[in-house]
């Protein structure tokens, strides 16, 4: 059974008093949660804060974005071994809010996925289709799209112990939800495209989804059979929010969720 994982993404909030109250009250309360790996992916110059505030807790942290290449001239860039040199675990790669404000393309997230990878850190590959794909019925052929330019330049194995986040547009920040079957059917899209490369990386990968998770809706998602977790934006700001979906995703592994 894969362990579930409920990811904060804090996108561009907080601040150092903000932060620490946020962080302790994180640690208080996630720290009873059992069989349930947590992350919190803060903006990078709070990396050092989250790396004094949570070594030694159940809360890994990570960072939103990375930059393409290991080194060198680019300005205003962060490498991924300047995230691991403070602590960092994970890395959120194209989310929307960047691939729609940045126009980054799927070769330049796939490169920034290696790179992640190859620094020893674990990618959160955010897929997503937008609100006229899915009314139109293309959304699996776009989710594909996003995927395949991994999978097709580097294979399937790249997707062994990686996290893969299935992302609506339309449910990030809008508060509309992607319903349990529609997310279901979307993660057992992206497992079976994988496992058609490598079928035990497909076993492997963790698929989050995210896309206005909150404590009402948690359950019913979580326990669905290939959803692996949460990508959490807005009730990751609220640690009681949090709380609740870290419990909601202990009571699927409970009960059998994510198989
Ligand atoms: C996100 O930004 O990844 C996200 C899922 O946000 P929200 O939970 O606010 O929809």
């Amino acid at each position: 059974m894969r362990r579930k994982l409920v990811v904060a993404n804090w996108k561009m909030h907080g601040s150092l008093a903000s932060n620490q109250a946020l962080f302790e009250a994180f640690k208080q309360k996630l720290a009873p949660i059992k069989n349930v790996d947590f992350a919190v992916c803060v903006p990078y110059p709070y990396l050092a804060q989250a790396q004094s505030l949570l070594a030694g807790t159940n809360i890994a942290w990570g960072a939103q974005n990375v930059a393409r290449y290991p080194v060198g001239a680019y300005t205003g860039e962060v490498s991924a071994t300047m995230l691991k040199d403070f602590g960092a675990s994970y890395v959120i790669l194209g989310h929307s809010e960047r691939s729609t404000a940045y126009c980054e393309s799927a070769e330049n997230i796939a490169a920034k996925f290696m790179m992640v990878k190859e620094a020893g850190l674990t990618p959160v590959l955010c897929v997503g289709e937008t609100l006229q794909e899915r009314e139109s019925g293309v959304m699996e052929r776009v989710i594909a799209e996003q995927i395949d330019e991994l999978l097709l330049t580097k294979g399937g194995g790249v997707f062994a112990n990686a996290v893969v986040s299935y992302e609506p547009i339309w449910a990030i920040g809008t508060g509309l939800s992607a319903s349990p079957e529609q997310a279901q059917s979307m993660h057992e899209f992206i497992r079976n495209r994988i496992a058609g490369y490598d079928a035990e990386a497909a076993q492997s990968v963790c698929i989050l989804y995210g896309g206005s998770v909150n404590p009402v809706n948690a359950a019913q998602l979580l326990v669905m059979q290939d959803i692996d977790g949460g990508l959490i934006g807005r009730c990751s700001l609220d640690a009681n929010d949090f709380e609740k979906i870290g419990q909601a995703a202990a009571f699927a592994t409970q009960t059998g969720g994510a198989k």
